[in-house]
């Protein structure tokens, strides 16, 4: 059991992660509010129906991503919640400790690599 205290996330990392996550977040605010400008800056008279329909296309990626980008913002305040109740980089699924190496590529993960591959699997399958 020696490992386990090297798992856990001492001050500095802790400042580390949540400078990571806050920087992430910030991000993601400034862009969708760009979004959200253009969206409503756009002229929505179509002389010619394909501008039309690209216009609507665009629109369409444009909302999906805002999805995304909705969803990941929760994701990150969801973490920085984590972070603060030291729960960060356990694992939501088996309880163990989330590689720190897998933390920094994947801030937001609330998965051990373990167990985000089952996930994986099981989305796979259900796509057949
Ligand atoms: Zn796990």
């Amino acid at each position: 059991m020696e490992f386990v205290d090297s798992n856990k996330i001492n001050k500095k990392e802790k400042k580390y992660y949540q400078a990571k996550l806050e920087s992430m977040l910030s991000e993601l605010l400034q862009g969708s509010g760009e979004t959200v400008q253009e969206m409503k800056s756009t002229n929505q008279e179509f002389p010619d129906p394909t501008d039309r329909a690209n216009y609507e296309s665009e629109r369409n990626t444009t909302l999906r991503i805002r999805d995304r980008e909705r969803k990941l913002i929760k994701k990150i305040r969801s973490a920085m919640v984590r972070l603060e109740e030291s729960t960060y980089n356990i694992c939501e699924e088996c309880g163990d400790y989330i590689r720190k190496q897998r933390l920094d590529a994947r801030p937001v993960t609330t998965l051990c690599i373990n167990c985000k591959e089952i996930e994986e699997q099981k989305e796979k399958t259900q796509q057949i």
